[in-house]
């Protein structure tokens, strides 16, 4: 068992993710699927869900079936895509869980067609097209053929075409002459798809970015991931939902020129106070922020001294009072000082996206959901629970 009291904890504001949720939808005249691949952007698919599809939310998208059959597991039933697997899956348990299934080859056709006739129910399929990233899409020369056969297939009755995708590989970049492209290519597939006799219900090409920047790629359905949690631009008016603290763990008074950490990269120029965190790269916080990164002790900035540990950090917390079980905030929304997941990201040169995923793989964070903001860190909150039991 951990000792619960020595973990971190990821707190999750569901009041952020369901105003970020009406916020984007109010960006659009189109329908809004919200993406929970990846747990949710490591902030807890199902949790995640029940807020989104409260909020306006009525399709949901995810990578793999696993994730899809999850939710479904979870009682979600709101219309659920997946658009990641292998083209010899059997689909059969996809199709009997209503799972829409994303289509970007013949192979995936014919395994979704041969998943239906097991579960002796239509297969949902929306078909894929790359039109530009060369990532997971149906190339544009197979797209025809694809339509063709799809088409064969419905009228055969294994599966329903319910959606025609695509994902533009640069709307982050508004200006970016790829976006033209791929929503000129969108529209090209689109008029193939017609006139194979297919006339799906839904065509969605747009993530957060090309939401917040380019209404001519909304069609009738957005598929947003990041904006959910807070990653966007912050002219956006989003807001991130997740805060990470760490306790406490030890504390240590040392005089001047005391080298902390791993091969003695950063040295004390004063005698301070250093502060043990129960955290490390190997829960998600990026080693390459060494040096860089900062947290927030009693509302205050604190620098992270030295090296980052596997399971440890050491924070240099001044002339601080600071005592064992204290929670110190790693990050957060910003509103109390504390860096945001995109400070992080800026130090460690990526994006939020891949440090809050990180941090929701930890198995040692504990993550908490909350349906009230999240309040600022109270001193010595585990303090007393700590002398309490030793
Ligand atoms: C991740 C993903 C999304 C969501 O993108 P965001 O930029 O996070 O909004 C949408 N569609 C596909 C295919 C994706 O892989």
């Amino acid at each position: 068992m951990n000792d619960e009291r020595l973990q971190p904890q990821l707190r999750i504001d569901h009041t952020a993710i369901a105003a970020n949720t009406r916020l984007l939808h109010s960006r659009t005249k189109a329908a809004l699927m919200a993406v929970v691949k990846a747990d949710a952007f490591g902030h807890g698919a199902v949790e995640t869900a029940r807020t989104v599809v409260a909020h306006g939310a009525t399709q949901l998208g995810v990578t793999t079936l696993a994730e899809a059959l999850e939710l479904r597991g979870s009682g979600v039933r709101a219309p659920i895509l997946s658009w990641l697997n292998a083209p010899d899956t059997d689909f059969s348990p996809a199709v009997d869980a209503r799972v829409d299934l994303a289509v970007p080859s013949t192979e995936h056709l014919r395994a979704a067609s041969a998943g239906a006739r097991k579960a002796a129910r239509t297969a949902r399929i929306h078909l894929h097209m790359d039109v530009g990233m060369a990532r997971d899409g149906a190339a544009p020369h197979q797209w025809p053929d694809l339509c063709t056969r799809a088409a064969a297939l419905e009228a055969a009755g294994t599966v329903k075409v319910t959606g025609l995708m695509g994902h533009l590989g640069c709307a982050d970049r508004p200006e970016d002459p790829h976006n033209r492209a791929g929503r000129d290519a969108f529209a090209q597939a689109g008029r193939v798809a017609r006139q194979a006799g297919l006339r799906p219900a839904h065509h969605h090409l747009a993530a957060t970015s090309a939401l917040l920047n380019d209404p001519s790629s909304h069609h009738d359905l957005v598929r947003v991931g990041a904006g959910l949690y807070g990653i966007a631009p912050a002219s956006a008016g989003l807001r991130f939902a997740a805060t990470l603290t760490a306790p406490v763990v030890s504390v240590r008074d040392v005089p001047a020129n005391t080298a902390v950490g791993y091969a003695h990269t950063w040295t004390t120029h004063r005698p301070t106070r250093l502060a043990l965190l129960p955290i490390g790269y190997a829960d998600g916080l990026p080693r390459a922020t060494s040096h860089q990164a900062h947290v927030l002790v009693r509302g205050r900035p604190r620098t992270v001294a030295g090296m980052f540990s596997m399971d440890q950090i050491v924070i240099d917390v001044g002339d601080d009072p600071i005592a064992p079980g204290e929670p110190v905030t790693i990050l957060g929304p910003g509103d109390h000082g504390e860096p945001t997941p995109a400070d992080w990201a800026g130090w460690a040169q990526t994006i939020p996206h891949e440090l809050l995923t990180a941090l929701g793989t930890s198995r040692r964070i504990i993550r908490r959901h909350l349906t009230h903001p999240v309040p600022p860190a109270p001193a010595r909150l585990l303090c007393t629970s700590l002398e309490n039991t030793t």
